[in-house]
């Protein structure tokens, strides 16, 4: 099946010179849905991680069906003043200002081998500072996927974890 029938490109979202790559389509068939989350299933798979982590918001939509296909745990990374309780933040670089992320203090243990999960890898800037965050609080980070890897951007030269991405965009 060529899941790329299911994503949709739309120019200047959210805001000029932009082209977001919208999975909508592919979250409203359930047979090609059904095929993202088999093959990211095997990928993950291959890494044994103990828990999964999902980044705000559509990485949640991945991590969530993989979480119950493979029987493990699944750990949110928020925006900040998102999660209740004690938190564990980390702050980040973007190309104009900052942004911050959290995890639940009591989210990971230490050692747990956390596999993290995203819809799309673009600079890698999220993707990086979720790993981070997660080492921070103790974790291994095993590797990472997402759906769509925008290659041009080489988002993957600024991860150190393997990266998995199911359709590459150039
Ligand atoms: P980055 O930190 O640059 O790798 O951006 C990745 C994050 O921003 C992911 O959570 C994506 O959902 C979102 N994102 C970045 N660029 C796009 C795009 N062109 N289309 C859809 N989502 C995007």
């Amino acid at each position: 099946m060529d899941l790329k029938e299911h994503i949709r490109a739309i120019p200047d979202f959210p805001s000029a010179g932009i082209l977001f790559y919208d999975i909508s389509p592919l979250l409203a068939h359930p047979g090609a849905w059904q095929a993202t989350v088999d093959r990211l299933a095997t990928i993950v798979e291959e890494h044994k991680p103990d828990v999964l982590a999902g980044i705000e918001s559509r990485g949640f939509l991945v991590a969530a069906p993989l979480a119950l296909k493979l029987n493990l745990g699944f750990v949110m990374v928020r925006k900040q003043g998102k999660l209740p309780g004690a938190t564990i933040p980390y702050t980040y670089d973007l190309e104009y200002g900052s942004d911050t992320i959290e995890i639940q203090a009591d989210a990971v243990e230490p050692g747990q081998k956390v596999f993290l999960l995203d819809d799309l890898l673009a600079t890698g800037g999220t993707m990086n500072a979720a790993a981070r965050l997660l080492r921070s609080a103790g974790a291994e980070v095993t590797g990472a996927a997402c759906i769509i890897e925008l290659t041009f951007l080489k988002g993957r030269d600024h991860l150190d974890m393997p990266i998995r991405t199911l359709l590459p965009y150039d």
